[in-house]
């Protein structure tokens, strides 16, 4: 599968999959919006490219926009001031980046990098603020997205207190195919033992557990997920805890 994301079937085909340049639309909070709030919405919005390694937010920034991810994949990193950082969460299609915004607050208390390069709608504060007020069903959203972000959070930093290096590689490999729609994921393992708080050694051999399991196939800077029932066995319960958590939100939400 190509590495983008398909526009959810819940989408009314009335409405257009793309903004007013042209640029098609994949991120399921905007895709889910009543169709006279999408197009409010996505009038505001400005199509910018996101480069590998590009940051968007860093811990005391004012935040300036919001971002609508649209393909690629976008980490929050908590960042110590000896220059350590952990992943906290990942934004892929299904998500936005500056959720303090939605309520109001301005500064933000994380590193928001891509990782994978990819696009994005973004949205200055001044304008997110003014349209949050006139689409509730926006601010919903976005309200429920932050609780999403959250909920990441907590089962992230008990996963990598609780849990071994190759179950939480499983688990980061399945959430991140997640959010990019591709079960092909270009990273390096120096990434991966950044993300998951590790070291690179450590996690040269958590690949190799799971290579030799025929689980996934991994090269310099690919991974590619070749069994994807196995590697959800192989992970730690938190990538099913998170998903049953995600499909109960959105049971309520309906
Ligand atoms: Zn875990």
């Amino acid at each position: 599968m190509a590495n983008q994301a398909r526009p959810p079937t819940k989408f009314s085909p009335k409405l257009p999959f793309t903004d007013g340049d042209g640029n098609h639309v994949y991120n399921t909070i905007l895709l889910g919006l009543p169709p006279k709030d999408c197009l409010l919405v996505l009038s505001k919005l400005e199509f910018v490219r996101l480069k590998t390694h590009q940051v968007l937010h860093e811990p005391g920034d004012t935040l300036r926009s919001g971002y609508f991810c649209n393909t690629g994949l976008v980490s929050i990193l908590t960042v110590f001031s000896d220059g350590k950082s952990v992943e906290v969460g990942l934004v892929g299609h299904e998500g936005f980046v500056g959720v303090p915004l939605v309520a109001g607050l301005r500064s933000a208390p994380t590193r928001a990098i891509a990782q994978i390069e990819g696009t994005a709608f973004r949205m200055d504060s001044e304008t997110l603020i003014a349209v949050l007020r006139q689409s509730p069903r926006l601010e919903r959203h976005l309200q429920q997205y932050s609780q999403n972000l959250a909920m990441q959070a907590t089962q992230i930093a008990a996963c990598n207190r609780l849990h071994e290096v190759d179950e939480r590689l499983a688990r980061w490999l399945l959430m991140s195919a997640d959010r990019i729609g591709s079960n092909y994921v270009p990273l390096t393992q120096e990434f991966l033992a950044q993300m998951l708080g590790t070291r690179r050694a450590s996690v040269t051999v958590a690949a190799g557990i799971l290579q030799r399991a025929g689980l996934i196939t991994h090269s310099r800077g690919n991974v590619k997920i070749i069994d994807r029932k196995k590697l959800e066995e192989a992970s730690c319960d938190c990538y099913g805890m998170m998903q049953r958590q995600i499909r109960d939100w959105e049971s309520d939400s309906h």
